[in-house]
């Protein structure tokens, strides 16, 4: 064979041994030991406690966090494939595993001191939530706008204000939260500050109650007069905006891995609906309409994985992936919206019924359009790519 082709890259759905095993571990977790309480925990808009302790225990919440810390020293690429697993049983638990693991731990590797490191990253990996605070009620696509601040005491900084919409907020022990040190100096005054739960001046506040995504908590957070000391503000004064923008930029491709294990579900149970269910004597399955159907939800699920891979793969590598990345989310978000909505057309009546999953599926898609930057935001990035803005 000739060196050229020798040297050949892979597909990018081939999956080395060790993420064939990963993968294939995480699938029947999430099959028996989530998939029993799904339903329960949508209807009751509270995640089981229990699963998130075998998240910690199987080292689903430190994938990249070194060994030496507690971790599992995994890629960026193992957190996706966990997220997508996750998601195409319950997208409620992908997201909690993708918050910790491709925003939280992620920005700490990137921007954490050594010793902001050995204090966060032991505990991330054994048994602290994290979430991730950059909303506020008057600040969401225009982040940096936010009313919260920070102001500089020495030896501590006071944060005041609210934020909104924080994931995981409910169970967190730890939150990577934003706060202007220097209004007057607008987005360049923008910090990152690594909060406690237990810290004086902090409240976790109102729980969201969900259209979908129920089981993942949504909260206000509350600071008043919240001391932080300073040895927790991560990275430089005023440069914050960078740490928001650059986890943002990691983060959209857990979503888009969401979003492609609930357009894999989404699949599945249409299909699998498709050859039981009969009318006119035969399978629906056996006609056209429903054949073409399902074969154009398995070509988009195809299409936004090899961009959701892609972008994840890329970013292992240390190449740039920002537009990628911005892409995987936005195709993937619309595929799972529209995946759902023809598993539920598949499915006829009974689709919308809770005894059948599709209908949860249906109401957890619309998120995939929102957070983490709305399907306009991504175009925004991408149209500064083509324009070289
Ligand atoms: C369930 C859930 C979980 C969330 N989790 C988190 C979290 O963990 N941490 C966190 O910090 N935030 C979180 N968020 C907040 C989320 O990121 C914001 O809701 C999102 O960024 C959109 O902001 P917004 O809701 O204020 O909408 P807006 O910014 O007000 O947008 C409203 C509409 O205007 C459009 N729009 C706005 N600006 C432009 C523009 N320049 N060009 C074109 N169109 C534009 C948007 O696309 C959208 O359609 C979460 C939100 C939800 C609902």
């Amino acid at each position: 064979m000739p060196a050229a082709i020798e040297a050949a890259p892979q597909p990018l759905t081939a999956l080395s041994e060790d993420e064939k095993m990963f993968q294939a571990s995480v699938r029947q977790f999430a099959r028996q030991e989530i998939r029993p309480h799904v339903r329960q925990m949508d209807e009751a808009a509270v995640f089981r406690k229990e699963i998130i302790r075998q998240f910690f225990e199987m080292g689903l919440m430190g994938i990249e966090i070194p060994e030496e810390f507690g971790g599992q020293g995994g890629t960026f690429f193992q957190a996706v494939l966990a997220v997508e697993e996750l998601s195409a049983v319950d997208p409620s638990a992908g997201v909690i595993v993708d918050v910790q693991n491709t925003i939280c731990n992620n920005a700490l590797l990137r921007w954490a001191t050594a010793a902001q490191n050995a204090r966060y990253l032991p505990r991330l990996a054994a048994d602290m939530v994290a979430s991730y605070a950059l909303s506020e009620a008057g600040s969401g696509s225009d982040a940096f706008a936010m009313a919260t601040r920070a102001e500089d005491r020495g030896d501590h900084f006071l944060l005041n204000g609210r934020k909104l919409w924080i994931t995981n907020a409910a169970e967190a022990g730890f939150f990577l939260l934003f706060a202007n040190a220097q209004p007057d100096a607008g987005y360049k005054g923008v910090t990152a500050f690594l909060v406690e739960r237990e810290f004086p001046g902090f409240q976790v506040g109102k729980k969201e109650d969900k259209l979908g995504l129920r089981a993942s908590s949504t909260c206000e957070l509350i600071l008043d007069n919240c001391r932080v000391p300073r040895e927790n503000v991560m990275g430089e004064v005023g440069r914050g905006y960078k740490v928001a923008i650059e986890t943002l930029n990691e983060g959209r491709i857990g979503i888009g891995a969401q979003m492609i294990g609930l357009a894999r579900a989404a699949l599945e149970h249409a299909t699998a609906y498709a050859r039981e269910r009969k009318q006119f004597g035969k399978t629906i399955g056996e006609f056209q309409g429903v054949q073409f159907e399902l074969a154009k939800m398995a070509t988009e699920v195809e299409a936004a994985r090899l961009l959701v891979y892609n972008a994840a793969r890329l970013r292992d590598a240390g190449m740039p992936f920002v537009t990628e990345a911005a892409m995987a989310k936005y195709y993937s978000s619309e595929v799972a919206e529209r995946a759902a909505s023809k598993a539920i057309e598949v499915h006829g009546g009974v689709g919308i019924t809770k005894d059948y999953p599709v209908e949860k599926l249906y109401r957890d898609a619309k998120i995939g359009r929102i957070y983490e930057g709305t399907s306009n935001i991504q175009l925004l990035t991408i149209a500064k790519k083509l324009l070289g803005k």
